[in-house]
């Protein structure tokens, strides 16, 4: 496969090796791209049907933040020109010029787009629009983000959705709206490939973790200055690595859960599945990561996980905060061998807070209210287990 390079030679395509069909066998877009280093890329950030929670995410991102990419003080990525209607200078008609000159590729640089909430049907607006962004000059009519995805997603670098409506759909595509909306994925189509070659990425979550898209932006880019690899996605394009395991695995509750103990009512410690926690099936880092600069999650501040991650979030995770019918298997079967487990686990903790020297005697402490020294069948309990437990010593 070769492709125009920027000297108007032809070239073997870096991503043979990858396997991707890269757009640029179809396109001469050699004026605009050019694989790294590069001096600066463009980030070029729009929105459709969002609330503008992704953006207060990112903002509050800290792996890196995202003013050290646009400092440009980041080893190894590019300086970072961020294009979003929170952070410009420019207003109006300067505001929209840069992405009129992204669509028409005039840019000095190549740009990653960077798509917020879903994506509009404007033939359902009638008249009006949903989301507009900017004029046409010839026309005067408004330009829709729907338009400006079609106009910009074919030149970007790469393609990123953020948030679980522009990943999936999310709530503006949930049942009922009058909206039209789907992901972008659904808009742009399976064989989507940036003119780098690159599907569609997906950070969802709603909101997401702000330092989960820095991170994959992050990786992105260092692919694109040809200092890294494709980073690993999904089969759905999400990035594997943060996307893999479920809430379940890494939540502060799941010993509980593990246990039989069960929350019943918010602010209880315990595992919140039969408040409504769908963690066993959801895949999300959140109780690993923290929402900001690793504290606050979900589970952490008491919060049941109601699947915002998820492609199929929010319809069916609905009615949200119910316990899920599929748990009630996996939570009676821990409530029965759990409580077990757990009644011979005190058992043993009652023994290893005693120091050898307290056998047969109450501990010397003035704390205690109550008497601590075990008697009857649990004193030969521990004797039994500590006999067995060394009696592996020397093989
Ligand atoms: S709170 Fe949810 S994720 Fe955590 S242990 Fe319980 S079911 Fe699993
Ligand atoms: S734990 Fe569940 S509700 Fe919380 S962010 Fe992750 S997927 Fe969303």
């Amino acid at each position: 496969m070769t492709n125009g390079a920027t000297n108007g030679t032809a070239v073997t395509s870096p991503f043979d090796a990858l396997g991707i069909r890269s757009a640029l066998e179809e396109r001469d877009l050699s004026k605009q791209l050019r694989m790294g280093p590069l001096e600066k890329i463009y980030l070029l950030w729009v929105s459709g049907g969002s609330c503008d929670g992704c953006t207060v995410a990112v903002v509050g991102a800290t792996n890196p933040p995202v003013e050290h990419l646009m400092a440009g003080i980041v080893p190894g990525l590019p300086k970072v020109e961020l294009l979003h209607t929170l952070t410009s200078l420019e207003m109006g008609d300067d505001y929209i010029q840069t992405l009129r000159m992204a669509s028409q590729g005039e840019l000095d640089a190549p740009y990653v787009l960077v798509y917020e909430g879903s994506v509009f049907d404007e033939d359902l607006a009638n008249d009006g629009n949903f989301y507009s962004l900017g004029r046409d000059p010839e026309t005067g009519s408004p330009i829709s983000s729907t338009e400006w995805l079609g106009r910009l997603a074919p030149k970007a670098a790469a393609v990123i959705a953020i948030g679980t409506c522009a990943a999936w759909g999310g709530i503006p595509a949930g049942e009922g709206n009058p909206t039209g909306s789907v992901a972008v994925m659904d808009h742009l189509g399976k064989d989507y490939r940036s003119a780098f070659g690159v599907p569609v990425v997906n950070v969802p979550g709603c909101s997401p973790i702000g330092d989960n898209f820095m991170e994959t932006a992050a990786a992105v880019l260092l692919f694109l200055q040809g200092l890294g690899p494709l980073p690993d996605f999904d089969e759905l394009g999400r990035p594997a690595w943060l996307f893999s395991e479920t809430v379940h695995r890494h939540c502060p509750r799941a010993g509980y859960y593990e246990e039989g103990v069960f929350a019943e009512a918010y602010g209880d410690q315990e595992c919140l599945v039969e408040l409504g926690c769908w963690g066993p099936v959801v895949q999300c880092n959140i109780a690993d990561r923290g929402i900001v600069n690793g504290t606050g999650g979900c589970m952490q501040m008491g919060g049941p996980c109601i699947g915002c991650t998820m492609p199929g979030f929010p319809d069916k995770f609905s009615p949200l905060f119910m316990t899920p019918p599929g748990s009630l298997l996996s939570s009676n079967t821990s409530r029965v061998f759990g409580g077990f487990i757990r009644r011979i686990r005190h058992i043993t903790m009652v023994d290893k807070n005693r120091t050898p020297r307290w056998e047969g005697v109450e501990a010397p402490s003035g704390w205690a209210r109550y008497n601590t020294r075990p008697r009857g069948p649990i004193t030969l309990i521990h004797k039994a287990y500590r006999a067995y437990q060394h009696s592996k010593i020397g093989g």
